[in-house]
């Protein structure tokens, strides 16, 4: 059986490529020698996978930045304001990714955007009228030259017309319909480029065929796929997916005169369903994605194996792939030299990955399993199971009873109570938790890390820092004070270290925007608090004030979304492990005086599923009731407030308010003020906070304009349920520019009291 790989991770095993562009943008090194670092990675990684005996192996998976605004690029669609700049072809491309301001003029990044379900990001290509697509790059055909020059024959991969088409921002009056024939053209260029210098395969990526698919939106892929295989002549098309199955459309994919489907049969829950249903045709491949490339465990090659047989037993010509490209995955286990062989022993990466895809390949075709040394350990791996059980743990899951996600008595019973006894102003004003991590808070805890400095140290600084702060916000007439969270960097990994259950890695960077990684922690067994995490600081703070302070955590849905979890029980069962541990904490800050304490979800609505059927019975009607396990156990008069990162939720505001937080403060910048009008039509009970300015760039708000944003969300939001405050944590910013902007914003707050 051949192997197949989507994509393979292109920053370098030690994040050569981040170092080397950083490198380019301070002007350390030059165009040339950023592209000899990236020609080095490039060779590394095809060779990687050569040795690993994969058989088809992808070109043009590499970027400077990212794969979609590299297809932009390949297809001229490059806004003018980005043209006008007259740069260097390099510098244009880094101007869309990232911005420009020099002596060529000033101009914004295009915006950014979360790649389907992943933490990856992706830059969103913007199409105005003014631009034709047409092929308008090489990089494609000299990715593919490059390898072949090294005597390798790779599948060249482009983003596919109808995800491109799909995923662009119009902001002209043209539509997606009107690009149809450009578009074409495009793509029908491409594959003559290859055809002539001797592709074999190209691969299409369409992972947007696994959202929900309208009509229209079936017809147009159809179209636009009639026309360009049209042009194919003896080069073979493989169209890829990933990220979920292909229910909308498997009919019509299967009937087009495509020489491969690549489909997921990780993700995708209803792929081999679809096969079994509408059966797969006999003169195509069918690329079975089974290796997954979203998470570092082992692949247990006995169900795989089932898979592929039943795949056999029905006469389907397949090819083992990998669920999706293996960039969401990071390097290699060479790499971890802490952990220990029991831990690493359960995981593979990337190149690790390569292995597997090999070794099952082989014993995909081998009749005597029993007899492969490979099979055997695979086999005895899974036997062994994993030391990852807590009795405790589940004996207190098992004794968890619906009335502990209902938190008692109803929210507007307890809204009454807290106006009464927390007595603060109308419109009150408070942040988000963290306040800028300046280079001492940084310097104090890598020094503490490096056992540089004792532990008494590292707190003494910490206190002065949070008196300080504290202090403050007092000055400028803040209601509801923070301590600043200098304490952490990562929320989830701060964490994680206080929870069982949890590992870090070295070297485990996966990419997340540009060449910038995350570290995720694994979720190795079952979750608990080790020991109170945050109550320290806590009552240190509120020790320092008359005014509230609150008590800042980090909620389940959070933590597990931004981490690698486990596949041995369900995501609701991790979630509701999680939820029992900050439970704990929860309850330790009530306990110890903490009147409001608030519970950060800020990722809550990166991982809604990509379809829509799939919302609630996927994740929210798990997802909300394990966020009202966290705080089910305090008292009417503590203030529950909770975070969210993004608003768009218009679509799920019951859920939201499910949550049965008091208090939910939100990123809403001015351009979807319209979540506003959209709680308001659904008579949104939680009392909120829409960020009345943006913490995410540098500049600072005037007062006028934060009293005029105030106003406007006076008409849509009762005035006993708002509250002032930023959009996000400071953390990011310089200091003087969130002591400023805050200064602002007490004072607007103020003014808007008296038009009350
Ligand atoms: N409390 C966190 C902070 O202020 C919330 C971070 C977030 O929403 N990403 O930094
Ligand atoms: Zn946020």
């Amino acid at each position: 059986m051949l192997t197949s790989v989507i994509g393979y991770p292109r920053i370098g095993a030690l994040r050569e490529l981040k170092f080397a562009s950083e490198n380019y943008f301070k002007k350390e090194i030059d165009e040339n020698e950023l592209g000899k670092i990236a020609k080095a990675l490039r060779s590394t990684h095809r060779n990687t996978q050569k040795e690993a005996g994969i058989d088809l192996i992808s070109s043009n998976d590499f970027s400077y930045y990212d794969t979609l605004l590299d297809t932009a690029v390949l297809c001229g669609i490059v806004p003018r304001r980005y043209r006008e700049l007259g740069l260097a072809d390099t510098d244009t491309y880094f101007a869309m990714a990232r911005g420009y301001q020099g002596e060529k003029g000033d101009v914004k990044a295009l915006a950014m955007k979360k790649w389907f379900n992943t933490n990856y990001h992706y830059i969103v290509p913007e199409l105005d009228d003014d631009i034709t697509i047409k092929l308008s790059g090489t990089k494609i055909f000299d990715e593919f030259e490059e390898a072949k020059s090294e005597g390798i024959d790779t599948k060249p991969v482009v983003t596919g017309a109808y995800t491109l088409l799909s995923l662009c921002r119009y902001t002209g009056s043209k539509s997606r319909e009107d690009r149809f024939d450009e578009v074409v053209d495009t793509y029908t260029g491409i594959i003559e480029g290859l055809k002539k210098r001797g592709a074999k395969w190209i691969q299409f990526d369409e992972p947007s065929l696994v959202r929900d698919l309208t009509k229209e939106d079936i017809d147009l892929f159809k179209r636009i796929y009639e026309k360009i295989l049209s042009a194919k002549g003896d080069v073979k098309i493989l169209l890829q997916t990933y990220f979920g199955d292909v229910r909308d459309i498997y009919e019509e994919l299967t009937a087009l005169d495509f020489d491969g489907i690549g489909l997921d049969f990780v993700e995708g829950k209803k792929t081999l369903e679809l096969v079994e249903k509408y059966g797969f045709p006999k003169d195509k491949l069918l690329f079975a994605g089974l290796v997954n490339g979203k998470n570092i465990w082992r692949n247990q090659y006995s169900k795989t194996l089932a898979v592929l047989d039943e795949l056999k037993s029905k006469g389907i010509n397949t090819v083992l792939s990998t669920s999706c490209s293996l960039l969401h995955v990071p390097y290699t286990l060479k790499g971890e030299e802490k952990l220990s062989e029991e831990y690493k022993k359960h995981f593979a990466y990337a190149v690790e990955k390569l292995a597997e895809l090999k070794e099952i390949a082989e014993l995909a075709d081998t009749d005597n399993r029993g007899s492969s040394e490979a099979y055997r350990k695979n086999e005895a791996l899974f036997a062994e199971g994993r030391d990852c059980k807590d009795e405790k743990v589940q004996e207190r899951l098992s004794r968890i009873k619906e009335r502990d996600y209902v938190r008692t008595p109803a929210r507007s019973e307890r809204e009454a109570i807290q106006k009464n006894t927390l007595a603060l102003p109308i419109f009150p004003t408070t942040t988000i938790g963290s306040f800028p991590q300046t280079k001492d808070v940084k310097k104090n805890r890598s020094s503490f890390k490096k056992g540089e400095i004792s532990e008494e140290q590292y707190k003494e600084f910490n206190r002065e820092k949070i008196k300080a702060v504290i202090e403050w916000q007092e000055s400028i007439g803040l209601d509801v004070l923070v301590h600043g969270e200098y304490e952490r960097n990562d929320m989830v990994e701060y964490f994680g270290e206080s929870l069982s259950g949890f590992l870090f890695t070295e070297k485990a960077w996966v990419q997340s925007y540009g060449t910038r990684c995350v570290k995720p922690p694994v979720v190795w067994g079952d979750v608990s608090r080790k020991k109170p995490i945050t109550v320290e600081w806590a009552v240190y703070s509120q020790s320092l004030t008359k005014l509230p302070v609150k008590g800042m955590l980090t909620g389940p849905v959070t933590i597990l979304n931004w981490s690698f979890p486990r596949e041995d029980i369900s995501t609701e069962e991790s979630m509701r492990q999680i939820a029992l541990a900050i439970r704990d904490e929860v309850i330790d800050l009530e306990a110890n005086g903490i009147r409001i304490i608030q519970i950060d979800e800020a990722a809550l609505r990166e991982k809604l599923p990509l379809r829509r059927s799939d919302w609630y019975s996927e994740y929210l009607d798990f997802a909300i009731p394990a966020f009202r396990l966290v705080h089910s156990g305090v008292q009417a008069g503590t203030q529950i407030h909770t975070h969210m990162c993004y608003s768009e939720f218009t679509d799920i505001i019951p859920a939201i308010d499910d949550m049965d937080a008091d208090v939910i403060t939100f990123e809403a910048s001015r351009s979807d003020l319209f979540i506003l009008d959209a709680l308001k039509e659904c008579n949104f009970e939680t009392e909120v906070g829409p960020g009345v300015y943006d913490i995410h760039s540098p500049r600072i708000p005037s007062v006028e304009e934060l009293v005029a944003s105030l106003r406007l969300i006076r008409e849509k939001i009762e005035d006993d349920k708002l509250w002032v405050n930023p959009d996000c944590g400071l953390k990011t910013r310089e200091e003087d520019e969130a002591r400023q902007s805050l200064i602002n914003m007490v004072e607007a707050a103020k003014i808007i009291r008296k038009e009350a």
